[in-house]
């Protein structure tokens, strides 16, 4: 059992400072090829620049004629222009004749336009008859040049810049690598990110409840939210709070994985052996770079670096170990996969609802946001208690109440750290 003085003597710092202690640690991990139809939610370890020109001939917008646009500048339905048709191009084909004064060759959406033609005329806006045995085309109206032509390197340039290092790959990344002839991607390398919740009272899911047992939720929340943001999670299980036990799992993990998370024990409780891992391990192979922030919930969350890896002892209630994760991992992970900006986005809304929970430290609320009367707007959710987890499915936000003795009154403006998210993920109520 820790040293009680030990136990209470804890510095508190800033979450800004947390963070920027975090930050400094982050190393960015190396890069592997996948294969594109792999690619989807992995990030860029490079730029992409375009070596190609796209369209990289020119392409025709729709059905119709390919023209000299001078031959129909003038043609009105009274006075219209007379064409011969030489040749036809389907999609995927190259004419072998080039339009000269008086023909048109006939193109299909996305044919090469023929030398020779400037402007495509659609069929719509032409009449086809027969003259000696030689089909020709009427025009009725005015032909500018360039009409419904995609010129070379007009969607994008050889050379042009496309994607930045760190970009998610997504359905439209997709689509513009496989267009640029991209068959494999060079991506950062997945963060491998171990758990290991500490608690005698875990018990797994699918073990039936007795007496003073709990079902373990965070190790499986915590494997979620890494996987969210890319990376990989690796269950170490449950240890018992023992700090022999503990200590070699967490060698052991660290060893295998990039980064590891514990859950639980960080308070000042009897059992808290996390608590006592970072007082009594730092400066042998263990660095502490934090074990208070100035915060609810979650203040003991505590930071470390073991061999250049990062170790984060979350709390072992699930509504501060989720907040914990999203404050001080998220930016890690994201930092690591060479995300440009991996620092939560932040963003204001308007409180709906008293919030008069005054505090002498930040308060990270879940809420939901809604859009009302061109405002955003915020409410907290309920059961927001460090200790529930029922709030955090419906939570799309973390708010935050600033320290200070008053909370914030409905109408004024709390800053928010929004969530990934998705309109369609509710079902319908009565089921
Ligand atoms: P601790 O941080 O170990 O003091 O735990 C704080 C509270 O969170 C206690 O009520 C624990 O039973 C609970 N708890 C700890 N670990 C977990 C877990 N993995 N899943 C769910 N609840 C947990
Ligand atoms: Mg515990």
């Amino acid at each position: 059992m820790i040293n009680s003085s030990r136990r209470f003597a804890r510095r508190a710092v800033k979450v800004d400072q947390a963070l920027s202690l975090i930050m400094q640690r982050v190393t960015r991990l190396a890069f592997e090829h996948v294969p594109l139809e792999a690619s989807l939610n992995r990030r860029l370890s490079e730029s992409v620049i375009s070596k190609e020109n796209m369209p990289h001939f020119r392409r025709s917008g729709l059905d119709g004629y390919a023209v000299a646009s001078e031959d129909a500048a003038l043609a009105t339905p009274q006075i219209p222009a007379r064409l011969k048709v030489i040749d036809e191009v389907p999609a995927g084909s190259v004419s072998s004749k080039q339009v000269v004064p008086g023909t048109a060759i006939r193109v299909m959406t996305g044919s090469a336009v023929p030398e020779g033609a400037n402007a495509v005329v659609m069929f719509e806006q032409t009449e086809e008859l027969q003259a000696d045995g030689q089909g020709c085309i009427l025009i009725k109206h005015k032909v500018a040049c360039g009409q419904n032509i995609a010129n070379i390197g007009d969607e994008i340039a050889t050379g042009q810049w496309l994607m930045g290092a760190g970009t998610r790959i997504g359905p439209g990344q997709i689509a513009l690598l496989a267009s640029l002839g991209y068959e494999k991607v060079r991506v950062v390398r997945r963060p491998k990110v171990g758990v290991l919740t500490t608690g005698s009272e875990l018990i797994p899911p699918g073990e039936p409840l007795t007496p003073g047992k709990i079902r373990n939720s965070n190790a499986l929340m915590l494997a979620a939210q890494i996987q969210q943001y890319g990376g990989m999670a690796i269950q170490y299980g449950t240890v018992s709070d023992d700090i022999h036990e503990v200590n070699g799992m967490i060698r052991k993990a660290l060893e295998e994985c990039d980064m590891l998370l514990v859950s639980g024990g960080v308070s000042v409780g009897d059992y808290d052996v996390m608590a006592e891992y970072f007082t009594t391990m730092h400066g042998k192979g263990m660095e502490l770079l934090f074990n208070k922030v100035a915060m609810r919930p979650g203040s003991p969350t505590s930071a470390a670096t073991v061999h250049t890896k990062l170790l984060f002892g979350l709390s072992g209630n699930p509504g501060a170990c989720f907040v914990g994760f999203e404050l001080f991992v998220r930016p890690a992970l994201l930092a690591m996969q060479g995300i440009a900006e991996p620092l939560h986005p932040k963003m204001q809304a308007i409180l709906t609802d008293d919030f008069d929970k005054g505090c002498p430290h930040d308060r990270y609320v879940r809420g939901v946001t809604s859009y009302a009367n061109q405002q955003l707007r915020v409410s907290a959710l309920k059961k927001n208690s460090s200790s529930m987890l029922v709030s955090i499915q419906h939570a799309n936000c973390l708010m935050l109440i600033p320290s200070g003795s008053g909370g914030v009154s409905a109408g004024r403006q709390v800053e928010i750290i929004p969530l990934p998210y998705e309109i369609t993920l509710f079902g319908r109520e009565d089921e």
